[in-house]
């Protein structure tokens, strides 16, 4: 890693708390391969002071921010100009400082996951899709979705009403994709996710207080030639997957997304590219085999 001197640029991630964010590891592991003279650290920053931070980082030089949970929302505000993918989201994951002193918000995250569809060689354009929940995960994976051309995507939420605001949200693409939206309650679900080619979990249901429990609890509708995809990285493979496993279907945890929506956002601030197949799978042992994944 090249030596911290007065050149060496600065980024980081905001959020709170940021304490167990994989970003520091996966960004400066990056930062090293790419032999680049950044350096990336993590800032925990209170609801309520992410105007001072984000201020406070562009003057004092920083190049870029990752946003982590709770401000991807609040922080649009302090931008000067958002890309189309953050304003339909409405959620920020990447403020990059510009040359001319504007702020910058960006959402990589939809493209992170379509990049690790790539890496699976599934194509969405002109498949079916059903994605579990309505959050701000759920926003980037319906949006990429929509932006690659899926013929009909079911949004299937806890509370039906968000799932309505999110189908809203992408009207404005009109591409022609067929969106409906159903409650986690629905009778049709089974037979929904067996016509589907791509099932997601988008919903933290797996994971933290929730680990071992499935969104979709009795596993119906999962079959061989289906790709099932859990955004959680932690634990792998949760109990979604475990089913969607048993029912033949091959299956994607979160961790390929996570690199590869920090790789693009890495892409932004430096303008270096980082994506081979082979160069993600070294990130993945590397963040896998150093802690803090179970
Ligand atoms: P969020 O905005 O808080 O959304 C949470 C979603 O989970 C909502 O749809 C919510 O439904 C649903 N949910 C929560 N508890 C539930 C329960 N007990 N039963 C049914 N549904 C439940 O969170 P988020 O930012 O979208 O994150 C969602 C997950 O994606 C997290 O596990 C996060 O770690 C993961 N994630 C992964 C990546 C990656 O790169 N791999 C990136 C972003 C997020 P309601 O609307 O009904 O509350």
């Amino acid at each position: 890693m090249a030596e911290i001197d007065s050149s060496t640029k600065v980024l980081g991630l905001i959020g709170d708390p940021v304490s167990g964010s994989l970003s520091p590891r996966l960004q400066n592991r990056a930062i090293d391969r790419l032999g680049l003279d950044y350096r990336y650290f993590a800032f925990p920053v209170k609801e309520g002071r992410v105007n001072e931070a984000v201020i406070g980082a562009k003057e004092l030089g920083l190049k870029g921010l990752n946003v982590t949970v709770p401000h991807k929302k609040t922080v649009v505000e302090y931008t000067d100009n958002l890309s189309r993918a953050a304003r339909v989201m409405g959620a920020i994951n990447t403020i990059t400082f510009a040359e001319e002193g504007e702020i910058e918000g960006d959402n990589t995250d939809w493209k992170g996951f379509l990049k690790s569809l790539e890496l699976h060689e599934f194509d969405p354009e002109g498949k079916r899709c059903l994605v579990f929940g309505a959050g701000g995960a759920a926003s980037g994976v319906v949006y990429g979705l929509v932006r690659r051309g899926a013929r009909r995507i079911v949004i299937v939420n806890r509370t039906e009403s968000k799932g309505v605001d999110l189908a809203r949200k992408m009207e404005g693409l009109s591409l022609g994709v067929d969106l409906d939206v159903r409650p986690l309650t629905g009778s049709d679900i089974g037979k929904r996710i067996e016509r589907s080619d791509l099932v997601v979990n988008a919903t933290s249901v797996g994971m933290g207080a929730t680990e071992g429990e499935a969104v979709w609890e009795d596993g119906d509708g999962f079959h061989s030639g289906q790709l099932v995809y859990d955004l959680i990285y932690n634990p792998s493979p949760t109990k979604f997957l475990k089913l969607a496993d048993d029912g033949g279907a091959d299956t994607i945890d979160g961790l390929d997304m996570l690199i590869l929506q920090g790789l693009e956002s890495l892409k932004k601030w430096t303008g270096e590219e980082f994506e081979s197949g082979e160069k993600v799978d070294e990130l993945r042992r590397y963040l896998r085999d150093s802690g803090g994944l179970n």
